[in-house]
């Protein structure tokens, strides 16, 4: 991401400001920040959801959007996972992911769907609808789709908001090494420190549309400056 600029059009102030991040291959990013630091909005530019106002986004050797050009968001090959998971009511768990693979021929669609079903550990499971799901499940079930078409890069808005805190700590640790094993390159926005520093391989640190800072886990919660107060989120519980 070089130089990227982005205003709502009803705003006065940028939301994203003079923005550049390289994110390695297979690497997870979380971004942490305060509410209205404008976490979303960076992931709406780079879904293609939004026309940024200047600078570029480029996946591998693609360019996403610059001045000159604009993929639509679904030639973008990229995932997004959201707070609500979003799943189809009538649709069972197989159906829900098979969803995301509507132009794939019938027998690959089929070991696909078997593969991320057994990579979120969900077997046994197939015919079940989300309703008989629980919360942490249904998550999963979210996750699979996602992966499915095997996105160049997944996004991640706050998906563990509506979790319980066990629960959270749990899908956490489970997304960490489902990501590592399925090799996806990942962004993960959150408020939630604890979230950030235990996903991370690099974590970013967004204030007011600008980042603060960017380093590992162990720079970023080393210091012996508590985190929250040089950077205004939340403070641990
Ligand atoms: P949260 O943690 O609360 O989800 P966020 O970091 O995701 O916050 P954004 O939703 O990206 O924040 O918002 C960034 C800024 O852009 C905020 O100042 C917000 O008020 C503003 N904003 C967001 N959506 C719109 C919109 N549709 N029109 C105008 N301004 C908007
Ligand atoms: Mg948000």
């Amino acid at each position: 991401i070089q130089d990227l600029h982005f205003k709502y059009p009803n705003a006065r102030e940028l939301s994203i400001d003079a923005f550049n991040l390289t994110i390695n291959e297979g690497e997870i990013t979380t971004i942490l920040g305060e509410s209205g630091s404008g976490k979303s909005t960076l992931l709406r530019l780079i879904a293609g959801l939004e026309m940024p106002i200047k600078g570029k986004i480029m996946v591998g050797k693609d360019c996403m959007c610059s001045q000159l050009k604009f993929v639509q968001p679904e030639k973008r090959g990229i995932g997004m996972v959201f707070q609500d998971y979003a799943l189809f009511p009538h649709m069972t768990l197989e159906e829900n992911i098979k969803f995301g693979l509507l132009k794939w021929p019938r027998k690959e669609k089929q070991i696909r769907v078997k593969e991320v079903i057994d990579l979120v550990d969900l077997k046994g499971y197939e015919k079940r609808y989300p309703y008989e799901l629980s919360g942490g499940q249904q998550q999963r079930v979210a996750l699979a789709r996602a992966l499915a078409p095997r996105p160049k890069l997944l996004l991640f808005d706050e998906p563990f908001s509506n979790l319980d805190a066990d629960l959270q700590i749990k899908i956490r640790e489970e997304l960490r090494v489902i990501l590592k094993t399925a090799g996806v390159t990942s962004i993960f926005v959150t408020h939630d420190q604890d979230d950030a520093q235990a996903l991370a391989d690099k974590i970013v640190i967004l204030r007011k549309g600008k980042i603060k800072e960017v380093g590992s886990p162990d720079k970023i919660f080393g210091t012996e400056c508590d985190v929250s107060e040089r950077l205004a989120v939340k403070p641990r519980v």
